[in-house]
């Protein structure tokens, strides 16, 4: 799909180009916000899974930049944003980057090196495998990312803190759902606008974190492993017991953004200009190091001619 037939079909790939943010996912977090007031009152986040850094710039802009204009702010009070993902991303005023992988407990302790023994008011994470296309699979592997942002949330929240999680829709939702309720006494599964409806995504906003008392981090995956087992719907029980058989277990199920706004499943005409030619904008920011760059390396390289190609294989 070309720049402008995409600028036509997704309107908040548009949008994000001409309001300056890396990916049309900033409007999912602006959206959720709308809805849980998420940021309020927050000094410290964390941003797991961050690349290429839509979310970040919106952290950045809702708390780190205003507060930088405060006249009465220090530089030490100022709101502390850490973002970590696998993958290098260019950099954003206010926010630290970590890069590395979020199921590995090192990169668990450089975050809480960097909090310096405070604690977050957020954590959020936007994490997402490389889709395989097998739904099971990729819900899976989808649900072990949310399980380690949950490992570092049981390190770094303080109590009464919000972890926002991107999900994937499907047969373990509700196992998911109770996990997540064993930390958190207010978990809603919400659909912001700009997420296509054709997507399985959505977001499990958890709020006021309040772990078991007696609580210690090392047990938690042997909690998490007392909920049920992956297919055992029938068997949760984490709501408050008066739904019976398969209902046991509701889920409060939410859409949010303007109900009025754009709709992402829409085409919309691209908007008129003075000489009548539309001309797509880049994207704000090209991820600086992706996967995908070697294996267009070796592409450009095998249309150059096979010994450019050799030399290319030899470097790697
Ligand atoms: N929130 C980002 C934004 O607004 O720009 C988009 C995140 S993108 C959908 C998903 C990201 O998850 C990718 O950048 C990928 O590198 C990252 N990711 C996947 N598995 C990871 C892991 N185990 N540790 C750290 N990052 C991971």
């Amino acid at each position: 799909m070309g720049k402008a037939s995409r600028d036509k079909r997704d309107i908040y790939y548009r949008k994000a180009k001409e309001e300056g943010w890396r990916a049309r996912s900033a409007f999912k977090l602006l959206q959720i916000d709308e809805e849980f007031n998420i940021f309020e009152g927050v000094k410290r986040v964390v941003d797991l899974c961050a690349a290429p850094g839509s979310w970040s710039q919106v952290l950045s802009r809702q708390l780190y930049l205003p507060a930088k204009l405060s006249p009465d702010l220090r530089d030490s009070d100022l709101p502390l944003i850490v973002a970590i993902d696998l993958q290098p991303m260019a950099p954003i005023e206010g926010v630290i980057q970590v890069q590395g992988d979020i199921t590995n407990a090192r990169t668990a302790e450089v975050v809480i090196r960097h909090f310096d023994g405070c604690k977050a008011d957020l954590v959020v994470c936007d994490g997402a495998p490389d889709v395989t296309g097998l739904h099971d699979m990729d819900e899976f592997v989808q649900s072990q990312l949310i399980l380690a942002g949950l490992t570092i949330v049981t390190h770094v929240l303080r109590e009464g803190g919000k972890f926002i999680a991107k999900i994937f829709r499907g047969k373990d939702t509700s196992l998911l759902y109770c996990q997540l309720k064993l930390f958190f006494p207010l978990v809603t599964f919400a659909k912001p606008k700009s997420s296509r409806n054709s997507s399985i995504e959505a977001f499990a906003v958890c709020e006021n974190y309040s772990p078991p008392a007696g609580f210690n981090p090392k047990d938690l995956h042997r909690l998490l492993e007392m909920v049920g087992s992956p297919s055992g719907g029938d068997d949760l029980d984490c709501s408050s017991g008066w739904l019976e058989g398969p209902n046991k277990v509701y889920i409060p199920f939410l859409a949010c953004g303007d109900l009025s706004g754009y709709d992402s499943d829409r085409s919309y005409p691209l908007p008129k200009v003075a000489d009548g030619i539309y001309k797509s904008l880049d994207p704000v920011q090209p991820p600086i190091a992706p996967p995908y760059k070697r294996a267009l390396e070796l592409k450009k390289a095998s249309s150059h001619g096979i010994q450019e190609l050799e030399k290319l294989s030899l470097d790697s």
